[in-house]
């Protein structure tokens, strides 16, 4: 008997806007894919958000006694500058402002990439594919859809018609949008325009003589459309139909409904049977820029080399603060939320810590039976991860009342606790109690703050070799004082 014949688990389809009652194509087996990053760049908090989302997704089903395949990719061609057909490639940009080739930007910024999420304690996924290691599969597809009539030729770029394949098939059924009012909506072509409709969009791309990034193909040579790696590695390792399919909302439209039309278009059947969206973070409530400077990466918040928060915070705090809210709701970072969320991991930890020597008695005031399926009830509700939260709170507060010996619990009921909230905060939530990251991390920061607030008092009494030895001997042990408008902050 597995967890999941227990439980029922319920999902948000983004396909039918409702919550579904999950039920796999293959008993016991799941397939779910993630749109990976695209590889130009130092990985953004906000894509972070989305990988942890199914992160913890993935946690739970392999909790639960399901065996999953978890594919996430890496785009490492043919992502188009603002996700536009006539772009440049990202990849091939940044390589050239850089001078470098362009598989060197993808190799430095994967290693980015697996270095940060190994910080927040990702699990690997069960395959990691790219974009260049399946392009004979692309132009596979390519052909097939070019056989099946969805798709036409015109100066060595191959473009999906939208048009023909709305006549037949709903284009814009997962993002809710009318190919009509689409078309209404956009500009006319161009003369220099290879596509019939505004719509279409490529499946492959000449390359011109500049272009860095080419392949031969039957059509000369080019390189493939962003849409369509999606639906080769998803095909290739997860069949024609799976479970889920996952990524940031941003990615609904086009670079998903595009994946459904491509795969309906060569296969004839609807790609996947539950589409999952996580929602994005915002930085002080404004949406994270990098051109008007709201943008903070997760190395400068684990450092503290930032103008934004007031001190470091760990990866481990960071991903409580993360799963602090629902997958599809917004979430706002700020110091003053990070403050309050630190608090509560701190609590959390110690409490964890002090099971172990909680005094048994011969009666459990505390239901515990009860309180795990609770825990299990917040995860079944599309993975409810604050109710959750809030349920291991309830746990911390009997916790107390034991500890105090206002409460007491027999052995068993002791075990159970200890078990169930390593299950939920370790093994599904991800989080690590790291020494550096909870306590120890609290002490230094009222450390600090202390040698700080004497720096000042230092400076007001014109006692200045007092506040440099200060600033100077905390420089010597690596962290460093900023003097700033709204006072002094340090960093790591
Ligand atoms: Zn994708």
């Amino acid at each position: 008997m597995q967890l999941y014949q227990e439980q029922t688990l319920r999902v948000h389809n983004s396909l039918t806007g409702k919550k579904e009652t999950f039920v796999p194509i293959n008993e016991g087996h799941i397939g779910m894919y993630v749109c990976g990053p695209t590889v130009y760049s130092n990985v953004h908090l906000g894509n972070c958000r989305t990988f942890m989302s199914f992160d913890m997704i993935f946690r739970y089903f392999r909790h639960l006694g399901y065996k999953v395949r978890y594919v996430r990719n890496i785009t490492d061609a043919g992502h188009l500058v603002d996700d536009a057909e006539d772009g440049e490639d990202k990849i091939a940009k940044k390589a050239r402002l850089e001078q470098l080739e362009p598989m060197e930007v993808v190799q430095r910024y994967t290693v980015d990439f697996h270095n940060i999420l190994e910080k927040f304690n990702f699990l690997p996924p069960s395959i990691e594919p790219t974009a260049t290691g399946h392009i004979i599969e692309q132009i596979e597809i390519i052909k097939d859809i070019l056989e099946k009539g969805y798709a036409y030729e015109v100066n060595g770029s191959v473009y999906f018609d939208v048009v023909k394949f709305n006549e037949t098939n709903e284009y814009g059924k997962l993002s809710g949008r009318k190919l009509e009012d689409m078309i209404a909506n956009t500009r006319e072509l161009t003369a220099q325009d290879d596509k019939k409709s505004p719509q279409d969009f490529a499946l492959w791309k000449k390359a011109e003589p500049e272009h860095i990034m080419r392949w031969p193909s039957p059509w000369g040579d080019g390189f493939p459309g962003w849409h369509l790696e999606c639906t080769a590695m998803s095909t290739k390792y997860l069949g024609e139909t799976f479970d889920i399919h996952g990524g940031g909302m941003d990615l609904k439209f086009p670079h998903h409904e595009c994946e459904i039309a491509q795969a309906e278009a060569s296969n004839g059947q609807s790609p996947v049977k539950y589409w999952m969206h996580a929602n994005m973070l915002t930085l002080n409530g404004k949406k994270m820029a990098k051109s008007t400077g709201n943008s903070i990466l997760p190395g400068e918040i684990f450092s503290g080399e930032n103008n934004i928060l007031s001190k470091p915070f760990s990866p481990p705090m960071i991903r409580f603060f993360m799963m602090q809210a629902h997958y599809a709701s917004i979430l706002d970072i700020s110091n003053d939320a990070l403050l309050a969320s630190e608090k509560g991991f701190n609590k959390l930890m110690d409490s964890i810590k002090s099971i172990k020597s909680l005094p048994t008695g011969n009666k459990s005031d505390f239901n515990v039976k009860e309180w795990r399926q609770t825990c299990y009830d917040a995860m079944n509700d599309d993975f409810n991860t604050p109710i959750l939260i809030a349920k291991l709170f309830d746990a911390v507060k009997h916790i107390n009342l034991i500890k105090e010996g206002s409460e007491t619990l027999i052995q068993d009921d002791k075990e159970m606790l200890l078990e169930t909230m390593q299950n939920f905060v370790f093994d599904i939530l991800g989080l690590e109690d790291k020494q550096s990251s909870s306590a120890d991390s609290e002490k230094l920061s009222g450390v600090v703050e202390l040698l700080i607030q004497l720096r000042k008092e230092a400076r007001e009494n014109k006692d200045f070799a007092t506040s440099d030895k200060i600033r100077d001997q905390l420089a010597a042990l690596g962290i460093q004082l900023k003097d700033g408008k709204e006072g002094t902050t340090y960093s790591l």
